[in-house]
């Protein structure tokens, strides 16, 4: 067991298969949202250290790319039993550094697993196809290759899970992989290299640097990094995907969102509510498939309010870490201050504070970033607010007339990450899948994440490429395709 206090710890990077004490004179505090306790420090590499990370990927690249696909995915297999048995350590990591409680730190992690399970099948996944006699003796096959150094940049509200929506696909695939996470929520990813350290891959196969917009930009402009992955806000989503495509990358850039869930009059409104409210409130509404927006329509419009209220107002707020807490805090005080504004700027439009979060009093959280659930009704459907990611715990609730209404109003929403419906009407479901302009649809489904066998598909303002994270997709993105167009001369033949 380490002697180093937690609050001393400084991250090292881990570059070509060494844990490598960073130079940058630029540190950031990692600190426990639930208590503003100091975690310890982050580095904010200089533009040297991504260097050779690259460098130590691109070394690596020529062997690992030769290694047969079967050989490539047994550390997958290892890796895998190694996060099930350290799956309690890495959500308690998750938890003190993210702020979110166990049992969501346990589900992120799973979803994590998953995606390496899935990786395991790349022997399949990747292959070509073929045809003979494309012309008389002429065959035709596509094969794919691994494109090289491939890197990724990913957002704090899921410090296991959304680093591994890549690394299992990119190794798999027979690329060499760069991460570069959250600087927000190291910790986890640093214990989780540690797992990856153990199951046998050689050095340089994968990299990981902390860091901040140095780091980002000295990844999209090295022309060794053939392709980039970003989970993050729109803004940086949009400048990512610029600046990757200025270099001749391939990138794939997952931005913001503002999820709407429409409630129809005939839904089962219990099984409604409780659903609606764990995503809406889970994880402090730091999810990007979160629902924030609810049109209640006719009768559903006071059954649906009243019912979501009293579940909002009733939800257990504190430390994640507490077995009974129900919804942790917001990442920063930062975040918490803007929560609070854009409920200010909703009540000054003219919207109800139904149940109020704001200046929230935890017993033992006085120095946490709390927001309590909060629930915004009659938020107007022309307002800004409707179309404003908030990215906490809060539900604004919108009236439309009937589903034209519900639907015109979706149709302006810049975003398209996820829509829901809940009802119990087989047409209403069929024309929502059909119309809703989003790339996850929920159909009583408050949380509509795919497995990691269908791809993650954000729509508009919430996704930036062409081809999404997981599935089928992730092939698709780590591998170049060559296509190889055969004529052998018969005489060639005859002398054997
Ligand atoms: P963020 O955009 O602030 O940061 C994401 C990453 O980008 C981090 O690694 C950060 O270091 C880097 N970064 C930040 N500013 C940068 C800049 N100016 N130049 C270059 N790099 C920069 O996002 P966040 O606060 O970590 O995460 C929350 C956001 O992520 C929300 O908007 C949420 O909706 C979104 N998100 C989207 C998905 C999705 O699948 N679409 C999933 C999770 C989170």
């Amino acid at each position: 067991m380490c002697a180093t206090a937690v609050s001393e710890i400084r991250i090292p990077h881990f570059i070509g298969g060494v844990w490598t004490n960073s130079t940058s004179a630029n540190w950031q505090d990692v600190i426990n949202p639930a208590t503003g306790a100091s975690l310890g420090k982050v580095p904010l590499a200089e533009a040297a250290e991504v260097n050779a990370a690259v460098e130590a990927a691109a070394a690596a690249f020529p062997e690992w790319r030769r290694t047969p696909p079967e050989d490539r995915i047994q550390p997958l297999f290892k890796l895998k039993m190694l996060l099930e048995e350290h799956i309690d350590e890495l959500s308690r990591l998750i938890t003190i550094e993210n702020g979110k409680t166990l049992g969501e730190a346990k589900g992120e992690l799973r979803r994590a697993i998953e995606n390496v399970e899935v990786a395991c099948g790349i022997p399949m996944m990747m292959q070509g196809y073929n045809l003979e006699d494309v012309a008389r003796g002429i065959d035709e096959t596509m094969i794919r290759q691994p494109m090289g150094v491939v890197a990724a940049i990913t957002a704090f509200n899921f410090p296991a899970m959304i680093p591994f929506w890549f690394l299992p696909y990119a190794i798999a695939t027979g690329n060499t992989f760069v991460l570069k996470g959250s600087e927000r929520v190291p910790l986890t990813m640093k214990r989780t290299f540690e797992l990856l350290e153990q199951i046998g891959l050689p050095k340089g196969v994968v990299n990981m640097v902390n860091g901040g917009k140095t780091a980002v930009d000295t990844i999209l402009d090295h022309p060794k990094v053939r392709a980039v992955s970003f989970v993050g806000s729109t803004p940086v989503a949009k400048y990512i995907y610029a600046r990757a495509a200025a270099s001749g990358k391939r990138a794939q850039c997952q931005g913001g969102a503002k999820n709407p869930v429409i409630v129809l009059p005939d839904a089962d409104m219990s099984m409604a509510t409780k659903i609606i409210s764990d995503s809406a409130f889970g994880c402090a509404g730091q999810r990007c498939l979160a629902v924030s927006v609810a049109v209640a329509i006719g009768e559903a419009q006071k059954t649906f309010r009243d019912s979501i209220a009293e579940a909002a107002a009733n939800l257990r707020v504190g430390n994640g870490m507490d077995e009974t807490t129900q919804m942790g805090p917001v990442i920063t005080p930062q975040s918490k201050t803007r929560v609070e504004a854009l409920i200010g700027q909703g009540e000054k439009g003219g919207a109800k504070v139904l149940v109020d979060g704001r200046n929230a009093k935890i017993v033992g959280g006085e120095n946490g970033n709390f927001v309590k659930p909060t629930i915004l009704d009659d938020v107007s459907i022309e307002s800004e607010l409707a179309h404003t990611e908030i990215f906490g715990p809060v539900l604004s609730l919108v009236h439309a007339k009937d589903l034209d209404d519900a639907m015109a109003f979706l149709s302006k929403n810049p975003f398209g990450n996820q829509a829901s419906l809940f009802t119990s009407s087989g047409s209403a479901a069929r024309r929502f899948r059909y119309e809703a302009p989003a790339g996850n649809i929920g159909i009583n489904i408050g949380v509509a994440a795919p497995m990691a066998y269908f791809p993650f598909s954000g729509w508009k303002d919430s996704f930036f490429g062409d081809m999404h994270g997981q599935g089928r997709d992730a092939i698709e993105f780590y591998t170049d395709k060559k296509v190889v167009v055969e004529r052998w001369a018969k005489e060639h033949s005859r002398k054997f």
